[in-house]
């Protein structure tokens, strides 16, 4: 069917990703007769699997909370088979492997939180203090910060710069994609929320299953892929070869730097650079599902991921998965094999590079003042919606695009 058919839909999003899919699955449900355009074959733009070599990649590394409150409002948790990560990360330091744990999880595994391993007696209070208020506090406190970036938010908890070396560095810049922490303190206080409240873990058909399960609840009217937009035009969207997609409103669900092509003036956030190198092993160097980062910031973080999901290799050799930030040369690239030998203490000379992703714009900047929350009202009739609009995360995606579902719908029904 030619889109320029008779049809003209109450809306045509743009963009299959997780915004676009809950904005979307929202608008239908909602009654209003929506069409999703995806310009790739598949859904989930940055959360996708591919099957290489026999080994299950996510288009970059990144792991699935259960404490997100629009994850647990959409997703049927069951139906992705997850498992989970050890709560808590394993730190490398100068001194060996140390474990930062989660004593309300696995009190029997603080020991390197005692005072003098990986950190003071004060900052031990310090921590308590932070986790405590983070984890009880409501998300509308966490919210309502005064703009600062991470870095001044720790050092106001009483956090001492050795620890933040140690730990908080190493292991936030892998979360935030950036090592200066100037990443805002009130997005911080809510991913620290999720990660005392929920926990980390894989689907067994990787990340790119949680869109895909989106996506199976729409009727099959709505989607369509391999449809790039390439404009938008008075009444609609135009396509590749001069079709127009008619619509009384549309939501640019895309990326930030399509967005602003596609909505001209928008104002958008730098993006944030990462690539994750897939290795695989005869011997696993680990056989606990735990995330571990470097105290020398040689790496982001590595895990293996075999330890998570076995069935993430299909050869019997164990899959770990290494993140760095930007997009290394072949020195830096180089430089991985030795730092995992190090990180794990284990000989890496073996190791097959099976597959290397970056994924340029994988998360949106956000610096201390920016907003958590923002209108996807664009101009008339024009609606905006994505991590970019919110927070980089898969939680900030969703909500963003439920914020546009309800905007459209109050706007399209003041019209009528
Ligand atoms: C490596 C990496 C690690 C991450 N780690 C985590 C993590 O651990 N936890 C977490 O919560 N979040 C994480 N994230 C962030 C999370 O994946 C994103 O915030 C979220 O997926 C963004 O969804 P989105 O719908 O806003 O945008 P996208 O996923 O970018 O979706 C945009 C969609 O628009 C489509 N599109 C683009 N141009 C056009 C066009 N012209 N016409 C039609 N369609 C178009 C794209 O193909 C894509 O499908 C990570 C992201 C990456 C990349």
């Amino acid at each position: 069917m030619r889109e320029t058919d008779d049809v003209r839909y109450d809306v045509v999003v743009v963009g299959a990703g997780a915004a676009g899919l809950a904005c979307a699955g929202d608008l239908d449900a909602a009654g209003l007769r929506v069409r999703l355009l995806e310009a790739e074959g598949t859904v989930g733009g940055r959360m996708r699997t591919d099957r290489v070599k026999g080994f299950t990649v996510d288009r970059g590394f990144q792991v699935f909370n259960t404490s997100y409150p629009q994850v647990k409002r959409r997703i049927d948790l069951k139906a992705l088979r997850l498992r989970a990560f050890t709560p808590g990360v394993l730190v490398h330091t100068r001194e060996g492997l140390r474990r930062f744990a989660d004593p309300t999880r696995r009190p029997k595994e603080c020991r390197d939180l005692l005072p003098g391993r990986l950190m003071s007696g004060r900052d031990l209070l310090a921590l308590g203090a932070l986790s405590a208020r983070d984890a009880l506090a409501p998300p509308s406190v966490l919210r309502g910060g005064n703009g600062t970036t991470t870095l001044t938010a720790l050092a106001e908890a009483g956090v001492s710069p050795q620890l933040v070396e140690t730990f908080f560095r190493p292991f936030l810049s892998g979360v935030f994609l950036e090592d200066e922490l100037e990443t805002s303190a009130r997005f911080f206080h809510l991913v620290w929320r999720s990660m005392l409240r929920g926990t980390l873990c894989l689907p067994a058909a990787g990340i790119g299953a949680v869109p895909a399960q989106l996506a199976s609840r729409l009727p099959v009217h709505v989607l369509r892929t391999g449809v790039a937009v390439t404009g938008t035009a008075p009444d609609g969207v135009s396509l590749a070869g001069g079709d127009v997609v008619r619509a009384r409103a549309v939501v640019v669900a895309t990326g930030q730097r399509v967005a602003a092509e596609l909505l001209p003036g928008l104002r958008v956030p730098e993006g944030r650079t990462v690539t994750t190198l897939y290795h695989a092993t005869a011997e696993p160097p680990l056989a606990e599902p735990v995330l571990v980062v470097d105290s020398r910031r040689r790496i982001l973080n590595t895990c293996v991921l075999t330890a998570v999901h076995p069935g993430f290799s299909t050869d019997g050799r164990a899959l770990v998965s290494t993140s760095v930030l930007g997009s290394p040369g072949p020195t830096e690239t180089a430089a991985v094999l030795p730092a995992l030998s190090e990180v794990y203490g284990a000989d890496t000379t073996d190791w097959e590079l099976v597959h290397r992703v970056t994924v340029p714009d994988a998360l949106p900047a956000m610096p201390g003042a920016v907003p958590l929350s923002r209108s996807t009202r664009f101009a008339p009739g024009r609606y905006v919606c994505g991590d970019h609009r919110a927070t980089g995360s898969l939680q900030g995606a969703l909500a963003s695009g439920a914020r546009a579902a309800r905007e459209v719908i109050q706007d399209l029904n003041g019209a009528a």
